[in-house]
């Protein structure tokens, strides 16, 4: 099914929507207990890579549907970055149409399958729900997200974003992460003949090298790959902007202009002393390894992946979260994460911590590594761990963490991996010097996603936000998609 999403009216002032309201009193609305979608339990799951969260049934959407109490000026919606119609689509499952549901949804948000389980929804949408002044769980609206795209894809009628006429003017999209694939979904709505040019062998960015198959299964991102392609949107793999060709190449090719969605894959690391012994890795190339590669199923897939029994895990995100819990389901006995401040400044996603402790994950809080100590043939097997109290609030509003003099000691392990965070390849500021860039390497853009420098191109998601999330950088893409059809409209 092809919907115009543009053409879609916004449905509030519908009839139907005043009877659902009027058909439940809100007290009894308020009454309804949230939802709790099954998981699998932690001592199986923590030994497999299938997903851990199983999904609401029809029966529990419904019921917590019915907790929406579709507020006049709700205030949800302003907590996601992409304003989504959370009342309007929440409306359509309790009013059962389930197509309709969808259709609101993807009207503002392409990856709904995606965000529903990855979106950090307690400080965004959910953070803003009425329910909270209330003093009760917010309605949730992540895992009826969910719910809505994993009904719309299982039942094989997915609507796909009718395309514009096309209009043979090339633009082209560096990068298949979230905002590259949001910007050329954007572009081709315009009737643009779009190409994503992907440096790996696989689309979706961090969504399919990064993120766990246990979080975020393969397939979801090959069906948005391939109803991108039924749209007319054309992939290259294998190939490295800048590198591969340059992009004065691709502008002799004729592409008028150009998204840059490369992302912040170069990984940070501490430069302590011993860093570069054997078996210290980054979470990039740890979780490449076994999510892009399947190093996990060795040896029927080449790549091999050190399975460590003492891992230890640097960092407090949701990248350092993924890669303890990888290395739990390798078969690590203690798998652990050393976090210089406290649960309350970690960056990960809630339930990913909440899921890290029940697979029995050590958090060892308020502990910094100050250096690595290696054995005869060059492997770690030692970490020397200062301890650390919190001090003022820093620029990011965290207490800054302070050394505790003294407090210094030695813990085994065989395997550590390095998730403090990451920054952009400098490759995209090689090939493109005359782009205004930051001093942590990221693209300066205006308000429109356009570089300050050179108007033809545009970028967004991690290259111009450091790490940030995947709906920013589908926001980001909607933008410059935006602004591009201006650009070349005016040429
Ligand atoms: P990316 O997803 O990084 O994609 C960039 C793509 O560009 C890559 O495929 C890369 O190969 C390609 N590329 C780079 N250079 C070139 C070139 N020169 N030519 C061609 N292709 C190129 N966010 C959340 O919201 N929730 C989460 O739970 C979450 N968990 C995360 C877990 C991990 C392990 C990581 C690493 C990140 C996580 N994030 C999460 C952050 C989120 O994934 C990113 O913010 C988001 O993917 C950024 O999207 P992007 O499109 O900017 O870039
Ligand atoms: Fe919430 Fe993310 Fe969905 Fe927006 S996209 S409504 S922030 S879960």
């Amino acid at each position: 099914m092809s919907v115009n999403y543009k053409e879609l009216k916004k449905d509030r002032s519908l009839e139907w929507r005043e009877e659902l309201r009027n058909s439940i009193s809100a007290k009894e609305r308020v009454k309804g207990v949230r939802v709790k979608m099954s998981e699998n339990s932690p001592e199986v799951r923590a030994t497999n890579f299938f997903e851990v969260n199983n999904g609401i049934s029809p029966e529990e959407a419904l019921l917590e549907a019915k907790r929406c109490l579709d507020c006049p000026t709700p205030t949800c919606i302003s907590g996601c970055p992409v304003n989504i119609n959370i009342p309007g689509f929440i409306k359509q499952i309790e009013k059962g149409d389930m197509a309709m549901a969808a259709i609101v949804l993807k009207s503002t948000n392409a990856l709904p399958a995606i965000c529903g389980r990855v979106c950090p929804q307690e400080t965004q949408c959910e953070e803003r729900c009425i329910y909270n002044k209330l003093g009760q769980p917010p309605v949730a609206i992540g895992n009826l997200e969910r719910f809505t795209a994993d009904t719309e894809r299982l039942s094989g009628k997915m609507s796909i974003p009718e395309v514009g006429e096309p209009n043979n003017i090339k633009v082209a999209v560096v990068g298949s992460g979230p905002s590259g694939l949001t910007t050329a979904g954007e572009l081709a709505k315009y009737g643009y003949d779009v190409t994503i040019f992907e440096a790996l062998h696989e689309y979706g960015g961090v969504l399919v090298y990064g993120i766990p198959e246990f979080r975020l299964p393969k397939e979801i991102m090959r069906v948005e790959i391939e109803n991108l392609k039924k749209m007319g949107v054309k992939f290259v793999n294998n190939f490295i902007v800048g590198r591969t060709v340059s992009f004065e190449d691709l502008k002799a090719e004729g592409f008028k202009a150009f998204f840059i969605g490369s992302g912040a894959g170069l990984p940070k690391f501490m430069n302590i002393p011993g860093e570069n012994l054997i078996n210290i890795f980054s979470s990039n190339e740890y979780l490449t390894r076994v999510n892009l590669m399947k190093a996990f199923k060795f040896p029927e897939y080449d790549t091999p992946i050190v399975r460590g029994k003492n891992v230890v895990v640097v960092g407090g995100g949701n990248t350092a979260m993924d890669s303890v819990r990888t290395a739990k389901r390798l078969g690590a006995d203690r798998a652990m994460i050393v976090y210089r401040r406290s649960e309350a400044e970690m960056p990960a996603r809630v339930e990913e911590i909440h899921h890290a402790k029940e697979e029995g994950v050590e958090f060892l809080n308020l502990n910094n590594p100050i250096e690595y100590i290696g054995d005869e043939t060059g492997r770690v097997k030692q970490i020397n761990i200062q301890k650390m109290e919190l001090g003022e609030p820093d620029d990011s509003g965290r207490r800054r963490p302070r050394p505790i003099s003294g407090s210094e000691y030695l813990l085994d392990v065989d395997v550590v991996v390095v998730g403090i965070g990451t920054a952009p390849n400098p490759l995209i500021q090689q090939a493109l010097p005359e782009l205004e860039f930051t001093a942590w390497g990221t693209v300066v853009v205006n308000d429109n996603m356009q570089s300050v420098s050179r108007p033809d191109i545009f970028a967004g998601g991690d290259i111009v936000r450091g790490g940030a999330t995947v709906i920013l950088a589908m926001g980001d893409g909607k933008i410059a998609a935006e602004s591009m059809h201006k650009y070349i409209q005016n040429l």
